[in-house]
Formats: structure tokens, sequence, C-alpha cells
């Protein structure tokens, strides 16, 4: 017989029998089997008549262990749960060694996330990574699912790439020389001519230059893929190896631009809100028990419901980069000298500033556009000067409680002579980006695009306060166990 899953165990199905595998949560009073499969947070309870059951079985089903059982599907006499299955008969497909289990964070009782993280080859079979990795699933889903409802073509720019204009110094080298015996040219550096690509590669940090020449012919893409960072933050915000997703759109404009964040944020976190109901219910209870523990100072205004509601219900507030300057200039804190980092026209945002702007000051989601040209990247579109003369350019950073920067687009500079000064400027050498400047010299026009760190939108999604905790596998510095 077919198997069902358990989230197929519904109602209409009563009467009929039915075959469930997965694995043993909890066995009690050798009677009441509570199986998960991972198709839902939801468990099944199977009910064993261990008068009946061969004793030397019943013994070999503990925690942990792959069962499969069959029965009549029936309604449930317990509390807690609609059905139930009355077992006819149970194999175990898996035991679980009773004393190696002690070691492990598959011993049913509480255990923290650093302890989780330590054994993320069994991680997913606790309630909270199951939910947080089924929500990651959906979410990745909608992400492809409002482009392609909305025609953009999906665009897989590489992941080995040789130009290094985007994040000079915070780069992965690729290369097949060797350690030892590099080969030298005359002035005794290294000779990347020998090396696999025939010049200097590295991991891509982000997929735009590329996906601008894709937008520059289809019109409107996206790419969604991994993306690499050697930057040595151990934040919990920050990994080695993320996901990013990044659309690029022709003739849009930095207004466009936000039109489209604000959109697209709201549609995913939407989604995530309508196909993941139960699993973001058992986030909500969790993180409403863990602010219990808090206190009361350090407990969030807005549990973990009512902030994605606030999301998909309020317009995110727009300002440019110097109106929050004025707006910092002017709060509480920065009067009482309680930020750390000081505050002019000119620095970039630290995240206690971002995060006073979207907590206390606004209390909504905030775009924040036109930063000072010079803390931002070389591609981002010229503003004319202001009445003071200073440069800003046409970015936009997308900011949410808890995370801080979620977005950051712009933009682009479409001008040939503007880019290319920008280019000396940065001192980025023409023979490395000719083919990106080249666009600009044939039928070139306006056009914008963003990057969104993909687990940045788990955690705000999942409530999950560290990076380390939505993706399955994190890379960071020292660390890539698994
Ligand atoms: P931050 O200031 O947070 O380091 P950034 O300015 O370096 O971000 P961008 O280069 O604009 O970020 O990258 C676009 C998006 O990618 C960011 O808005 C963020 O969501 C995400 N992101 C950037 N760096 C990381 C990282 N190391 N790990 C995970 N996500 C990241
Ligand atoms: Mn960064």
């Amino acid at each position: 017989m077919k198997r069902t899953k358990i989230i197929d165990l519904t109602g209409e199905k009563i009467g009929q029998e039915v075959v469930v595998k997965g694995w043993v949560k909890q066995f009690r009073q050798n009677r009441f089997l509570i199986i998960n499969d991972g198709s839902t947070i939801n468990n099944i309870q199977a009910v064993v008549d261990h008068e009946t059951m061969d004793a030397s079985l019943l013994e070999t089903i503990t925690t942990a262990a792959a069962v499969s059982v069959s029965g009549q599907l029936v309604e449930s006499q317990g509390r807690g749960q609609s059905v139930e299955v009355l077992v006819n008969s149970i194999e175990v497909l898996g035991t679980a060694d009773p004393e190696a289990l002690q070691e492990t964070i598959l011993q049913p009782k509480r255990h923290t996330l650093e302890r989780l993280r330590e054994q993320a080859h069994l991680r997913f079979r606790t309630n909270t990574f199951g939910a947080v990795f089924r929500v990651r699933h959906a979410l990745a889903f909608a992400v492809h699912k409002y482009f392609n409802d909305r025609g953009y073509f999906y665009l897989h720019t590489p992941i080995v790439t040789g130009s290094d204009a985007e994040g000079a110094g915070e780069m992965f080298r690729v290369t097949t020389l060797p350690f030892n015996d590099t080969p030298r040219d005359e002035d005794g550096k290294v000779d990347f001519s020998e090396d696999f690509f025939g010049k200097e590669t590295n991991l891509t940090v982000s997929g735009q230059l590329e996906a601008e020449l894709g937008a520059m012919a289809l019109g409107q893409v996206y790419t969604f893929g991994p993306t690499f960072r050697a930057e040595n933050s151990n934040t919990s915000r920050h990994l080695a190896e993320f996901w990013m997703i990044e659309p690029e759109v022709a003739f849009n404009d930095l207004n466009d631009n936000m039109d489209l964040g604000e959109d697209f944020l709201q549609y995913c976190v939407n989604y995530a809100l309508e196909q993941c109901k139960d699993d973001l219910a058992f986030l909500h209870d969790r993180e409403v028990q863990a602010e219990k523990q808090k206190p009361q100072n350090e407990r969030n205004e807005l549990n973990l419901m009512d902030r994605l509601k606030f999301v998909v219900d309020n317009d995110f507030e727009r300002l440019t980069y110097t109106q929050a300057i004025d707006v910092l200039l002017n709060s509480k804190p920065h009067k009482k000298k309680k930020f750390k980092y000081p505050i002019e026209w000119g620095v970039d945002l630290q995240s206690e500033h971002e995060r006073f702007l979207v907590e206390k000051h606004f209390k909504k989601p905030v775009i924040l556009t036109d930063y000072p040209a010079k803390i931002k990247a070389f591609y981002m579109r010229l503003n004319d000067a202001d009445e003071q003369g200073r440069e800003t350019v046409a970015a936009m950073d997308i900011l949410f409680p808890g995370v801080g920067e979620i977005m950051g687009g712009s933009q682009r500079e479409e001008r040939y002579d503007v880019l290319k000064a920008k280019c000396a400027e940065a001192g980025i050498p023409e023979e490395e980006v000719w083919w990106y400047l080249d666009t600009r010299k044939f039928g070139t026009a306006i056009h914008a695009g963003f990057g969104l760190g993909f687990e940045r939108l788990v955690m705000f999604v999942t409530g999950m306060t560290n990076i380390r905790d939505v993706i399955p596998f994190p890379r960071t510095p020292k660390n890539a166990e698994f």
C-alpha cells in the first residue's frame, strides 16, 4: 500500500486503511505513538494495542526511530488532534540507539539554538527547524512565482566571476594553481595566465552587473542564486555564503524601483501568511514563550504575527538620506548621546541608527534614498548636486524591524561618460568592465534594480534572530562543517 503523508490525513479519509511512515517523536505508555514525517508541523498519533503486538518489536520503537504503521484512520478520542490511526501493524524501518541518542538533540527536551547548530545534520528533525525550512521553501517559491507571474525572466548569472568590480577585498579566490609552487612573472607576482581560466577569478558577490546586461535586452530579469562574501564580520546578520535575489528592469527609475521592492516584499510576506499558517503559528508561539523569559524592557513591542501583518498592511515610509540625518540629529538618543557612532551628513548609517528610524521613530518599514555618492557603489546613478553642492546617488535601502537592511538597490548610471568617470574614480580599470560600459554605448536606457538577501527575508518572516538558523548549513568565518 502507498503511504499517505500526514498533511493529507484529513477528516475525509476517516474509516480508510492508511499507511503512515515517519519518525517517532514520542512513544507514551507503550500505547500512544507520536509520529512526524516532515510534511507538516503537525504529528499524527498512532494508537497501539500492546496486548496484540509483539513485545520485542515494541521495545525497538524509541524516539527518533523510523517507522511504518498501517491501520484505520479514525476520529481522535484525545484532544489536540482531529484524527488518529488505530494500528494494525508496525514495521520499524530504522532503529535509534537509545544510548547514542542521549548525546543528540533528538532527545526530547529543550535545546539551545547554539547546540542545535552544532548538530545541524539532525536539527531538521526539530519542530523549530522543520517549520523554518518549510517556510524558507515557501518563500523561495513565492520569489519565483512573483516574478514569473509578472513576465520577468530568471537569468542564471555566473558563480565564478572574472570581475571584482563590486567588492574588492572581500572575495573568495577560485584557483587551481598549486600553493607551494605558484607560477610567478618577472616581477615576482603570481602569474594568473597559468591559472585555470587564464586570469584571476573569484566567487561572485552579486549577479547585478550581468543581470543589467540581460535587462538591456530581455527588459525585465531577475537572478536568485548563491552569493559569497569573505567579509570577516561575525554578526547575526552576515553569512559568507548566502542567497540573493536581484531583479533588474529596463526603463524603471528609482520610484518604480521602490514600488517594486515594496510590492515584492509585501507579496512574499503575504504568501507565507497564507501558505504557512501552521508553521507560523508555531514560530509565533515559540517567540511568545521566549519573550516571557526576557526582562520587560528587552521584549519586542510587536510579536511575530503583528510584525508580519504590519508589513503587509502599511505603506513603507520613504525619505531621503538627508532627511533621515535630520531626524536622527533631532532625536532623543542623539541629544542624550546614546548613539555609539556619530551622525553627520556623509557617514554611513549604523544599525543602531537604522533600528531607531524603523523601530522607534516611524514604527514601520523605511525606504531611505539618495545616499551620499561617496559611500555607495560606482554604478549608482549620480543625482544633480544639492544647493550645498553635496553629491548623492539614486540609491535605496529598505530597512526592516529586527533585521535592519533587508534590501539595497538603485537606479543605475546609464550615461556613458559619467559611468566611465565614476569607474576611474573608484579605481576600477576599464579593461575589467569594458563589457559593462559597452551597454551604455549601444542603446543605453535608464534602468534600476535591487538585491534582497534571501536569508534576511527568511529571518524576518520566521522571527529567527540569528541568520545561521535560517539556512540549512551556514558558512561563516571558521565554520564550514557539514
Ligand atoms: P550590510 O550593510 O548589511 O552588510 P550590504 O550593504 O553589504 O549589507 P549589499 O551589498 O547591498 O549589502 O547586498 C544586498 C543585500 O544582500 C543586503 O541588503 C542584505 O539583505 C544582503 N546581504 C549583504 N551581505 C550579506 C551577508 N554577508 N549575509 C547575508 N545577507 C547579506
Ligand atoms: Mn556588507
